[in-house]
Formats: C-alpha cells, sequence, structure tokens
C-alpha cells in the first residue's frame, strides 16, 4: 500500500500543477468547448455525465484519440472532491473514468436514454474517511481510486451487473449504492453504511 499511498501524494501535488496549468491556458474555454461536444450525446466510452447530491453536474468528453484529456481528467477529478470535508481533492486515476464510462454507456444503451450517474463519494479524506462508522480504514477511497454511485430508476444490483462487464477491481454492492474502484478485483456484499 505504500506505493498507492506515494501516488496520491504525488497525485495531490500534480492536481495543484495542473489547476494553475489550467487555469492560464484558458480552463473556461476548454469547459465551454467540452460542454459542447457532450450536450447531444452525453454517455459513451469517452465521455461521462455526472452528478453529485448537491446538484452539482459535470458533462465531459475525456478521452481522444490520444488517450486521456488531461485537462478533463483535472476537471473530473475536483468534480470527485470530498465534499463533506472542505473540497479537498486529489488526481484521480483516469482508469476509473474510463469504468464508469463504461458502467453509464452500456446502462444508458440499455435503458434507452442517456441516464446520468451520480457520485455519491469519490475522493474520501483520511480525516473524513476515519469519522465514518463502517468505512474500510485503508478505502480505495483515500487514493483517488474508489466511486460509489447511484442510477436512479435502478437498484445497485444493476449498476453491479453492468460494472462486472468492465470492472477489472471492486465491485461492492450495498443497499442503496454500488461501490467500484480500479484496484484488485474482488466483489462484496457490503454493511448499509459507508462504503
Ligand atoms: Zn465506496
Amino acid at each position: 500500500m505504500t506505493g498507492l499511498t506515494r501516488r496520491a501524494l504525488v497525485g495531490g501535488a500534480g492536481l495543484a500543477a495542473g489547476l494553475a496549468v489550467g487555469i492560464d491556458a484558458g480552463l473556461s474555454s476548454a469547459v465551454a468547448g467540452a460542454v459542447d461536444s457532450v450536450r447531444d450525446a452525453p454517455t459513451g466510452r469517452d465521455r461521462l455525465w455526472l452528478t453529485r447530491p448537491d446538484g452539482s453536474e459535470l458533462r465531459s468528453r475525456f478521452r481522444t484519440g490520444a488517450g486521456h484529456d488531461r485537462t478533463q481528467i483535472l476537471l473530473l477529478s475536483w468534480f470527485m472532491r470530498d465534499i463533506r470535508d472542505e473540497g479537498r481533492a486529489v488526481w484521480m486515476e483516469p482508469s476509473l473514468f474510463d469504468l464508469l464510462a463504461g458502467v453509464q454507456a452500456s446502462m444508458s444503451a440499455v435503458h434507452g436514454s442517456p441516464l446520468p450517474v451520480m457520485v455519491t463519494s469519490g475522493y474520501r479524506t483520511p480525516e473524513h474517511n476515519a469519522a465514518l462508522e463502517n468505512a474500510a480504514r485503508n478505502s480505495m477511497h483515500l487514493y483517488g481510486y474508489a466511486a460509489d454511485i447511484q442510477v436512479r430508476g435502478y437498484p445497485p444490483r444493476a449498476v453491479a451487473l453492468a460494472a462486472s462487464f468492465f470492472s477489472g477491481g471492486g465491485i461492492g454492492l450495498y443497499d442503496s449504492f454500488t461501490h467500484l474502484d480500479v484496484w484488485q478485483r474482488r466483489t462484496w456484499i457490503g454493511r448499509p453504511a459507508a462504503g
């Protein structure tokens, strides 16, 4: 786990640097362009349509032919910030967004129209995680490797099933949400609370 810890810390520094670069490079115009590109087709393997419980929303096309768009990964990482601990953020593992996009695209295809994915928990600070009664002490949320999600109109087991086609990491099934991470492959039925 030492490697993950180091990576998370490096990622945090990278996020700060990325924010500075992004602002210098005209972050707002990049955001506007991204919004245009996903307005009509907000779901697909290269894009995400995410919401948070506070009502915020982000549509992002985060993949291009060349790979991950670092500006979009930066925006997505910020969107996944710990909204219960001063909005602190780290650089999220980009493959987590690939996983979420796969789940969203497949569920939207079955549904027949784009379905937003609500992120109830993305990055979680050590202080926040420690305060959660049932959270794993070494939760993948601490490293920017995990998301707890809900898809309105579908039970968590439907989300877990969709994820099983794309995920090489963890899938945790809880009463009201599904935990997905991009660490080791494993599945579990969660206790009611934290994930
Ligand atoms: Zn979780």
